[in-house]
């Protein structure tokens, strides 16, 4: 039967006044009926577009909503696990909107089928309900492959190849597992105990971890592949490397990378480290990280948030829905100004210094140029300020590793295997495609693990 309702289902949300004031998810997820009523909006169309065009792993999405349908999550929930290993992760951070429910047939007429909520409510139902029976008795192939970093990509490709018998080591810089996932993305819109459960799985599968290792300080691909002993090399090391304005002031001691404020609320929330309570935060910036950034600093309770954006809110990247969320939690929003110097005394931060612009042409990328109006410097008043105006890929690294690279140092690789400019060396993720998403990070971590399997089978 199909539920002909125009408008999806709901997912219960605090509400905005509560959501200020706490890090604790704002969506609660869907019940049960809730669940089914929903998978029934879908008109089970012949073509899938939502999962051959929307879904960058392909995920059977009719399938899944119609084990739904008839109450069968169990099964909902082993269908998703045959595309993603990040299924509650995927759920909840998508950029739905854009991929599968961008491309579901019901959205022509009326709201799409809300997938997004559909595959995190049968995640979060399996880890309520069921245990995970791993397969302790994967026969071990003899095998080594040596992953480096611990994000999305680097997990995927590991879960894969150790299920296929590999013997699989990650190398991981920090002393967390997740990568973004752990220290970028807040809380409120991932729980860690989220993360913790999906990378728990992977522990199971007997994956080693190797936590505060650093290719390229503590080993190099020449060690990897040598004295080593691996057959084969996976690089998921991400693009966190932050990018600055180069104005003055940008090292006074209460101006921050967005990613060092992120990981400092996401990781320290209730250690004696925890980030510093500040009046008036200005965030620069307009993309989804600026948005994490200053729903984030609402949460440490400033007065005022701001965010300073130099084109107008037409152009900004940042999704539509973080946009409005951002909004009904009190940030304000100072459009077409540019930053030309945070300022400070006694080196803390009283302000940021700006100029008021106008569009102008269109630049290489088709975005409108924002062109500085003279005569209209004026200092916003602030005591903190956070940089979150894009992150790069450690391209000192990639050249050390002598890997092929373009000029912003993304790692070149085969786009069916991953295979890099050196035998054996695969890489994936926003390493080699920029700052882009968590499935299309995931998406490449598993086609590596494939060819890796290939190459290796055919050794
Ligand atoms: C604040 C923020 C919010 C985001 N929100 C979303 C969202 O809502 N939805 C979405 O789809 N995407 C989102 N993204 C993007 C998404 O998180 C990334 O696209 C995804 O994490 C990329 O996965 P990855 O495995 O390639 O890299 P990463 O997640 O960056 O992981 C790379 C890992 O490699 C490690 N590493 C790096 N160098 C080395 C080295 N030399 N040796 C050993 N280890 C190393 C790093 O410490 C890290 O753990 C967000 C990104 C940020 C920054």
């Amino acid at each position: 039967m199909i539920n002909f309702t125009r408008k999806r289902t709901q997912m219960p949300e605090q509400n905005a006044e509560l959501r200020r004031t706490s890090f604790t998810e704002s969506q609660t997820g869907y019940t049960e009926e809730m669940a089914i009523c929903e998978a029934m909006r879908c008109l089970k169309c012949r073509e899938h577009p939502c999962m051959t065009r929307g879904c960058p792993v392909h995920n059977h999405i009719p399938a899944f909503i119609d084990c739904i349908c008839e109450g069968r999550f169990e099964d909902a929930y082993n269908i998703l696990r045959k595309t993603t290993c990040l299924p509650a992760v995927c759920g909840r951070v998508c950029p739905h909107e854009e991929q599968c429910e961008g491309n579901c047939v019901r959205g022509i007429k009326g709201d799409s089928v809300s997938i997004g909520a559909l595959e995190r409510f049968v995640a979060d139902w399996h880890r309520e309900h069921c245990t995970d029976n791993v397969d302790h008795e994967i026969e071990k192939n003899g095998r080594r492959v040596a992953v480096i970093g611990a994000g999305p990509a680097g997990l995927a490709a590991a879960g894969d190849l150790a299920t296929l018998g590999y013997d699989v080591t990650i190398f991981e810089k920090t002393d967390v597992i997740g990568g973004v996932l752990a220290y970028g993305i807040p809380e409120f819109r991932l729980p860690k105990a989220i993360v913790s459960n999906e990378i728990r799985k992977l522990q199971d599968r007997k994956v080693n971890f190797e936590l505060g290792k650093t290719l390229g300080a503590d080993f190099s691909l020449d060690d990897l592949q040598g004295n080593m002993g691996f057959d084969a090399v996976f690089l998921g090391i991400g693009a966190g490397v932050a990018q600055t304005m180069d104005i003055p002031g940008e090292d006074l001691n209460d101006c921050y990378l967005a990613q060092d404020f992120l990981n400092t609320v996401n990781l320290r929330q209730n250690s004696e480290l925890q980030f510093p309570k500040y009046r008036r935060i200005a965030i620069v910036g307009g993309g989804n990280v600026a948005m994490d950034a200053c729903r984030s600093a609402v949460r440490t309770g400033a007065e005022k948030v701001m965010i300073v954006y130099r084109r107008s809110e037409t152009e900004m990247p940042a999704y539509e829905g973080e946009i409005n969320e951002a909004r009904a939690e009190g940030v304000e929003f100072v459009f077409l100004t540019r930053p030309t110097e945070v300022l400070g005394t006694d080196g803390r931060v009283t302000g940021l210094k700006c100029l008021k612009t106008k569009l102008g042409e269109d630049d290489s990328r088709g975005y409108r140029k924002p062109v500085d109006i003279p005569g209209t410097e004026h200092v916003i008043e602030a005591d903190c300020v956070i940089m979150a105006v894009g992150n790069g890929s450690d391209a000192d690294l990639v050249e050390k590793c002598g890997l092929k690279c373009d000029r912003k140092g993304r790692i070149e690789v085969d786009p069916v295997t991953c295979e890099t400019s050196r035998r054996g060396v695969y890489a994936g993720g926003d390493a080699v495609t920029g700052p882009l998403t968590v499935i299309s990070a995931m998406g490449a971590g598993r086609r590596a693990a494939v060819a890796i399997h290939n190459r290796l089978s055919e050794d």
